[in-house]
């Protein structure tokens, strides 16, 4: 049988999310290594005009999994209908976005296929014709590089990968298959919006961000002074600062909060988790201020303070004041 990696798209509201072009990315890597098609699978009711997206993308086979009823996301129809979808498949490579979603059906489709699973790759690069891929650890302190034996699922971390559109060679076509699917187990009630994306971070060329570092909460009277100090500037925060409230979720950056772009990001404190560069690596420059000279932000730093941050945040507004006539 012809062997395959396969994508496991990710979509809402008719859309493929942009995690799924990441997964893709990291497909068409591991493909440089290991030549074999690519298929992407689409799930669901609207699976037929979901897969459209992906096939004006790149040049792929694209396979539409219709489930009749399956008008959003369930992980037990995922697992269900995704393990026999992809019997057929030759699969060595299944890919899937390391979202909430991807780690709620990734594992177990993994055991149901009889595959490995690997969570949160960040790289892959080739040793002696295999793929290698690369995952951290410790906050980005350690570098893990793993060999698995096909088939795996591998869970693609968000921001790692980025995707570039390709030349559409017309080889690609999407297949249909219809799956009944009805629930046993779980069903979902509703979606709620609880955490809306302040628009002002969005909007913002400069953005100070505090994170554990910050050590306590009046020091982000700190932060909002050194962000007034630009203008269109905004504050925002790493998870545990919101976990504590004190910021509100609407102003975390990362994986599971905002993804931000600024000309000027200041990470005061943050060690540089995957799960928030995920929301901020886009950023034009970045500064980041730790005391930890291998923190893992540094790696992605285009300035680099190692310093204490209530000092080195009182001197640049002291200088600044010096500056200001
Ligand atoms: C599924 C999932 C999703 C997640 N989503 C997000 C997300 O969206 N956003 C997010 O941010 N995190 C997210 N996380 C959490 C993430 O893994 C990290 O735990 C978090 O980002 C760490 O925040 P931090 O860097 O502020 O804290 P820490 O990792 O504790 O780092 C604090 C840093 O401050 C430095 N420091 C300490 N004192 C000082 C000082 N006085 N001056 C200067 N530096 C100092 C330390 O050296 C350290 O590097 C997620 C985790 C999971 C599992």
């Amino acid at each position: 049988m012809e062997r395959s990696i396969v994508v496991v798209a990710e979509h809402t509201q008719g859309r493929l999310t942009p995690v799924t072009y990441e997964a893709m990315a990291c497909a068409l890597e591991i493909q440089r290594i290991q030549p074999a098609r690519i298929v992407t699978v689409v799930v669901g009711e609207d699976a037929v005009e979901v897969a459209q997206e992906a096939i004006d993308a790149c040049d792929q086979s694209v396979l539409a999994v219709k489930v009749p009823g399956l008008d959003s996301y369930n992980g037990e129809a995922y697992r269900w209908t995704l393990s026999h979808a992809l019997c057929g498949l030759g699969a060595s490579w299944i890919c899937v976005p390391g979202t909430t979603q991807g780690f709620d059906f990734g594992p177990g489709l993994a055991v149901r296929l009889g595959a490995s699973c690997l969570s949160n790759i960040e790289r892959v690069f080739e040793q002696d014709g295999q793929p290698i891929f690369v995952r951290n650890l410790f906050n980005g302190k350690i570098s893990a590089e793993l060999s698995a034996a096909a088939p795996t699922l591998l869970i693609v971390q968000p921001g790692s990968f980025r995707w570039e559109r390709h030349d559409i060679k017309g080889r690609s076509y999407v297949e249909v298959i219809t799956v009944e699917w009805a629930p046993t187990h779980t069903r979902l009630l509703g979606f709620k919006s609880l955490y809306p994306v302040d628009s002002a971070l969005r909007d913002a060329l400069v953005i100070v961000s505090a994170g554990r570092g910050i050590e306590r909460r009046e020091n982000l009277e700190l932060i909002h002074r050194v962000a007034s100090l630009f203008p269109r500037s905004a504050v925002a925060g790493s998870r545990p600062l919101c976990d504590n409230q004190w910021l509100p979720y609407r102003l975390q950056v990362g994986q599971t909060g905002a993804t931000v772009a600024p000309d000027l990001y200041m990470a005061c404190g943050i060690s540089g988790a995957q799960q928030h560069l995920a929301g901020m690596r886009g950023s034009k420059f970045i500064v980041a201020v730790n005391t930890d000279p291998e923190a893992a932000i540094f790696h992605e730093a285009d300035v680099g303070v190692v310093e204490d941050l209530e000092v080195f945040l009182a001197d640049l507004l002291e200088e600044s004041a010096r500056l200001t006539p």
